[in-house]
């Protein structure tokens, strides 16, 4: 074999194709064509000019001397670098590596392709230019400070990939000191989309948010923040869970975070989903039990969310559950935060928001559970298609209508 096409989109799958053909004995890899790293080669998003370059008038123009006349212009008016810049389309996706997918700390470098990946994106779904930085730095004080000073380019800030409990911090501080919108996507994207899953779940099974009782295993950054939309949207009894159990009152060890959402009772989440309604996993792999489910109330929903290997694998509870949600593509009802963070920023930017808020994020939500019409509504598709183009325009405007309500359009 001079050349094997290895046609898997995990290396742990192209890894083993390799050494399966190297284990037969006649056989000599010399090559290996892995269409995953040939499609990174080089990176995946370059910058481009909108202008084009052909004379001395063109230079002149969009060149010096004619842009001193902008800059002028702009120093004057500061309100206008949104109209003669870049900056009202483009968005800084910043991260500090510490959190990357769920593969862990693996440093900036290691994060660039994920950050060129969320740039992708970000174009494809909601026309906005985003450009990836990743920090060589995992102090707090620092990406703060770092992200302030070159904000004047952006006009959105999407945080990324940073660990808890430092990701609360950072976003609270920047949303606080900067007047362009600040969202950390592994906290709010996940929030919006899990809540607009749930709205319709709901639907299927006739229960209220207000009346559900609620367990969320995982208190990082997710679960965190799909607990305070939750709670927003007017669920009343929420749990969470972290690698200890409970977050009960009688712990020591709890964050201020967790601490936000502590209860008098205490165990492991066994106990926890004894009578409840709803599982909510933004955890590890594996975590759930089909007995666990068999001790919930009625019609269970389930939504394993833990990348790529869900706290239950579906299988395991088909007939068990009344609804199942994974964060995975090839099992229904995929809860992907391409559904709202592309549309959240076009809204935002398009009215320029000063900021982005939970009245925002709970519209955004409602918005996206909208799509999927009464008579489509199926225990396998609660949540329409990444690829169903209303979502984004949808999502954008719902954003921007919450936005005038609030006081915070810009225009
Ligand atoms: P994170 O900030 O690191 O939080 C992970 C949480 O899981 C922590 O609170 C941790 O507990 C808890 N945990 C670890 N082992 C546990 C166990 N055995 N039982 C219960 N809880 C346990 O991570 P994150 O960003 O929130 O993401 C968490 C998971 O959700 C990841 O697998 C991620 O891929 C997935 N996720 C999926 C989507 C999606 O499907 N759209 C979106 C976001 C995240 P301690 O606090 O005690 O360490
Ligand atoms: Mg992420």
């Amino acid at each position: 074999i001079r050349e094997l096409t290895v046609d898997a989109v995990s290396s742990n799958h192209a890894e083993e194709i390799v050494q399966a053909v190297k284990a037969v004995p006649e056989a000599q890899v010399l090559n290996v064509f892995d269409r995953t790293f040939n499609l990174h080669r080089g990176g995946k998003i370059h910058v481009e000019s909108k202008i084009p370059l052909k004379n001395q008038m063109d230079l002149a123009m969009a060149y010096t001397p004619g842009v001193g006349r902008i800059c002028t212009e702009i120093a004057q008016n500061p309100e206008q670098v949104y109209n003669l810049t870049i900056k009202g389309n483009m968005i800084a996706i910043v991260t500090d590596g510490s959190a990357v997918l769920g593969l862990g700390n693996l440093g900036p470098e290691a994060a660039l392709p994920v950050m060129e990946g969320k740039a992708m994106l970000f174009k494809e779904f909601a026309g906005l230019d985003a450009f990836p930085i990743c920090l060589a730095t995992q102090d707090t004080d620092q990406i703060v400070e770092v992200v302030k000073q070159i904000a004047p380019v952006f006009g959105g800030v999407n945080l990324e990939d940073i660990a808890a409990p430092r990701c609360f911090e950072i976003e609270e501080r920047l949303s606080q000191e900067l007047d362009i919108p600040v969202f950390h996507d592994d906290q709010h994207g996940t929030a919006i989309v899990s809540l607009a899953a749930l709205i319709n779940a709901l639907k299927l099974v006739n229960k209220s948010l207000e009346m559900v009782k609620i367990v969320i295993n995982g208190a990082g950054a997710a679960g965190v923040a799909i607990a305070r939309l939750l709670r927003k949207a007017g669920a009343t009894q929420i749990c969470l869970c972290d690698s200890k159990g409970i977050l009960s009152l009688s712990r020591s060890d709890l964050n201020p975070q967790k601490q936000e959402f502590a209860v008098t009772a205490a165990g492991t989440l066994a106990d926890a989903l004894q009578g409840a309604d709803v599982f909510l996993g933004v955890s590890v792999p594996g975590v759930l039990t089909p007995e666990m489910v068999q001790t919930m109330a009625r019609d269970p929903i389930v939504f394993a969310m833990a990348n790529p290997i869900p706290e239950i694998q579906p299988e395991l509870v088909r007939g068990i559950v009344a609804v199942m949600a994974t964060g995975r593509s090839d099992y229904p009802n995929q809860i992907n935060n391409v559904l709202a963070f592309p549309g959240l920023f076009r809204g935002a930017l398009d009215c320029r928001a000063k900021a982005l808020t939970m009245t925002m994020y709970l519209e955004a939500a409602q918005a996206i559970a909208s799509l999927v019409k009464p008579s489509d509504l199926h225990p396998e598709q609660i949540i329409p298609s990444v690829f169903d183009p209303r979502v984004a325009t949808t999502v954008a405007a719902a954003v921007q209508r919450a936005a005038r309500q609030e006081g915070l359009a810009g225009r």
